[in-house]
Order: C-alpha cells, then structure tokens, then sequence
C-alpha cells in the first residue's frame, strides 16, 4: 500500500491510498480544480480513484466532497453525523458506515474509528491490504489520543497522524484566548507533545514509516514537529522514514520505501 498526501493542514486535506490497482481519496478538502491539479502532479487521473472516505465534515477535510461527486461520481462513505453535516451531498452515492466495522472497497478493506473533536461523529481511518496486510493508520484531526483508538491502530506499518502545534507557540501566539482552548482542548488538535507520545507507545516492531499531518502554519514548524516525533521515534538511532506533510503540495509515496515493503512481505510470508 502506498500513500500520498495532497496537502495538509487547515486550508485543506485529502490523501490518496493506492493497493494493486485500487486508489481511494481519504477526505476531499479541496475544490476539484486543486485536487486535479494535485493528482496530476503525483500521475494519478481522478476517473481511477474508485472512492472517497470523509474523516469529518469540517471544511477543510470536505470542502470538495459535493463537487467531486458531481465532476467523477466518486461514492462517498463516511459515518452517519459526518454525511449528514456535509452540504449537497449526493445522497445515492453516499454510504453511512457505522464506525468499527469492517467495509472493502477493491483491495483495500476500511474500518473506521470514531475520535473525539469538535464535528458530529469524527473518525480516524484503518485502511488494510487485502493481499498484503499492510496496515495503514489515518488520524486526522483529534482532541485526544482515546483507548479505542489506541487499540485500533496497533501493529500499524504506516500511521499518519496529525502533529498539529507546539504548545509553546500556541500559548504565545496571536491566537485569542478561546481559540487556544479549542485547539488545546480535549476535542480539538493533537500537540507535538501528544503526538510524541502516541509515537513512543507505538514504537514496535511492525511501525515502519510516520508521516505528520496537519502542521499548524502559525503554531507550529515542520522543524519542531519532526524534531519531536523523531526523539519520540528513537532518536538518530531509529531508522524509521519520518515526514511532514506541506499544506501546498503533495507529498509521498509514503510505504513505499524499501525497508517497509521488505517487511510487510516478510510478515505476510511469517503468516503464511
Ligand atoms: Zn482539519
Ligand atoms: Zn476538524
């Protein structure tokens, strides 16, 4: 499974999973005339995508869901208060998906995971190779790292996670007060810290590659962000892919690298 981020951040989201020769959007937090334009730049034609999950309705992870229904007839899945929230739908080609079971779209099979944030029903995204099992996690936009999720993304050969501010920055920064709280709060965005600390829990054996999501363009640097996933990582010594996602371009194939191919062919074989 390999993965590309087409941008990432508060102005917009959308990351594209590809396995054999099925490809899925993961939240469309862009106009089509960007996503094109963002597909077009990594060789990807949107009449391949076969389908696209929303994380949550906020605009910058749903912005382009309606228009992208229009323009490519991608079906839309999501959970329920997510559908619901996301203005002009195209309700035949939008499917309501309880989060925790279990749905296949081509070679990907999907479950997803409800968070806690300031949406209706906010989800992350466990996305596996049916031939391989590779396991990829999405986690967007979140308050707090919850059990639930915890348990979800064990054992994940690739996490993409949200690294959204440092809290320094956010407390000195030009944010007023009720803002901070929302960002800070237990349904708004994870830290630098936060993230950190999911990473030094998740540091096993099967975790081959981390891409940070959602790096807050004024409380936050690429630098400081991959600083701190990378001591949580292991240090210098840990030679784990670590990325940080940009708002404005794409980025990726994540999974791809040889070392986290290498493994996941070698844990399906250990399977067999
Ligand atoms: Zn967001
Ligand atoms: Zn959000």
């Amino acid at each position: 499974m390999r993965a590309w981020t087409l941008g990432s951040g508060s102005r917009g989201n959308a990351i594209l999973l590809e396995s054999e020769d099925t490809r899925v959007l993961v939240d469309a937090g862009y106009p089509p005339r960007t996503l094109a334009r963002r597909l077009a730049a990594i060789g990807v034609v949107p009449q391949s995508i076969a389908a696209m999950i929303v994380t949550h309705e906020h605009v910058d992870h749903a912005r382009g869901v309606s228009a992208a229904q229009v323009k490519w007839q991608w079906p839309a899945y999501g959970s329920a208060g997510t559908l619901r929230g996301i203005a002009g739908l195209d309700e035949a080609r939008a499917t309501a998906v309880a989060p925790g079971t279990s749905f296949a779209i081509g070679a990907l099979e999907f479950t997803l995971v409800r968070v806690p944030h300031d949406a209706t029903a906010p989800t992350a995204c466990l996305v596996t190779s049916s031939r391989t099992g590779f396991r990829t996690g999405i986690a967007h936009d979140l308050g707090v790292v919850s059990d639930g999720l915890r348990l979800a993304f064990a054992a994940l050969d690739l996490l993409l996670v949200e690294s959204n501010h440092d809290e320094e920055m956010l407390r000195g920064g030009p944010y007023p007060p009720f803002l901070q709280e929302r960002v800070a709060g237990r349904t708004g965005h994870l830290s630098n810290r936060q993230t950190a600390a999911w990473l030094r829990e998740m540091t096993g054996p099967a975790l081959r590659e981390v891409a940070l999501l959602h790096l807050s363009e004024t409380n936050n640097t690429p630098a400081l962000a991959l600083a701190s996933a990378r001591a949580a990582l292991g240090g210098g010594r840990s030679a784990r892919p670590l990325h940080a996602a940009p708002q404005d371009a794409p980025a990726g194939p994540f999974g791809a690298t040889p070392g986290a191919r290498g493994a996941a062919g070698q844990q399906f074989a250990l399977a067999l």
